[in-house]
This record gives structure tokens, sequence and C-alpha cells, in this order.
């Protein structure tokens, strides 16, 4: 085991399965554009793994731009309050958007992101996401496609962090209550 991985408990994707299904999904998202290049929106900072991956495992151009929202900080739960904290550098006016999504837990951030996205009158709005839980309660948001339905626990790795670490792993796992910083 390697410094990286003190505190995960086990793995819950592999690096092998997370590569043979980016690639399916990049499959599916090549059938959406057949002719339309759209803009990858990529959502900082946990979807940046999924994001090159996925780009890569593309047939069809596109152009990529990043946002970054406020996430759960040092939590492991959900505030509810979603800010922006760094905004698109281009224009989507009239454009195929393409929202990358590393997780989708209460659907909150992605509702609170589809509604700022669509204000700026895309020509269309699709949705990726790595990750969803399977939680009751969750809020009904549109995800066009899905990577993996976990369990409703909390994960780390290819990209998701608990208080700012464990984004380098490259597999996801889930932490190891112990690891759960009092707080
Ligand atoms: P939601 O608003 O859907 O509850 O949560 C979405 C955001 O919360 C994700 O983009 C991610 O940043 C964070 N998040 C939700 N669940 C998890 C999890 O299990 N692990 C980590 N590391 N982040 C999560």
């Amino acid at each position: 085991m390697s410094r990286k991985e003190i505190g995960v408990q086990r793995t819950l994707v592999d690096a092998t399965k997370l590569a043979h299904r980016i690639d399916e999904l990049a499959r599916e998202v090549d059938s959406w554009y057949p002719t339309e290049t759209p803009i990858l929106v990529g959502v900082l900072n946990g979807a940046a793994l999924f994001m090159t991956e996925l780009m890569q495992a593309l047939s069809i151009p596109v152009t990529v731009d990043f946002m970054a929202v406020s996430s759960y900080g040092s939590s492991t739960e959900s505030s509810g309050v979603v800010q922006i904290l760094k905004d698109l550098s281009t224009s989507i006016e009239g454009q195929d958007v393409l929202v990358v999504e590393d997780i989708v837990d209460s659907g909150l951030t992605l509702q609170y992101l589809l509604d700022v996205l669509a204000r700026r009158n895309p020509r269309s709005i699709r949705v990726v996401a790595l990750l969803r839980k399977e939680k009751p309660g969750a809020i009904e948001v549109p995800v066009d496609l899905v990577g993996f339905e976990i369990p409703d626990e909390f994960v780390i790795g290819f990209g998701l962090d608990y208080a700012g670490r464990y984004r380098n792993l490259p597999y996801i796992g889930v932490l190891a209550p112990e690891a759960i910083m009092a707080g």
C-alpha cells in the first residue's frame, strides 16, 4: 500500500473497470453529436480526471472549458448551498453543452448548474456523470448518462477528494470511517 492509500477502506471501482466504462460512455457521447462539436464543461475539481480520460476516448471534435463550484469542504455531507467559484471562460450561447460531472449525490449541485447554464441560451445541454449514488430522496435531476450507480457511501479517488486529499488515486474507493475527521 502506498502512502496516498492510507485511510482507504476498500476499492469500489478499479482502474480497469473505469477505463472500460469510460470507453463505453465515449461511444455513446460520440453518437449524440454526429456533426456537432460540443463544448465539454468539466466541473472542477472532482471531474478533472474523468474529463481528461473521457475527452481522449471520444472520436468527435470537442472544445473544453471548466467551472468550479463549491463542494463539501472538509465535510462528507452536502451543505445544500452551491456557489460558483470559477465561471466558464467562454460563451456557450448557441452551443451544444455536455456537462461532465464526477458524482451526483443529492442532485443539488447539478440542478443549480443546469439552471445557470440554461439561462445562457445554449442550443442543447446534456449531462454525463461518472457516478450516481442510489440515494432515497435525491432530487430528480436529468442525467443523460451515468458511468456507475454506487451505494450511498462517501467515495474518494479518481478526482474525488476528502478534505482535499485522495484525488490522485487511480480508482474509486470508500473512505474508512476512522479516517473521517471529527466535526
Ligand atoms: P450533490 O450536490 O449532488 O449532493 O453533490 C455533488 C457534489 O458533491 C459532487 O460534485 C462532489 O463534489 C461532492 N460529492 C458528493 N458525494 C461525494 C462523495 O461520495 N465523495 C466525494 N469525494 N465527493 C462527493
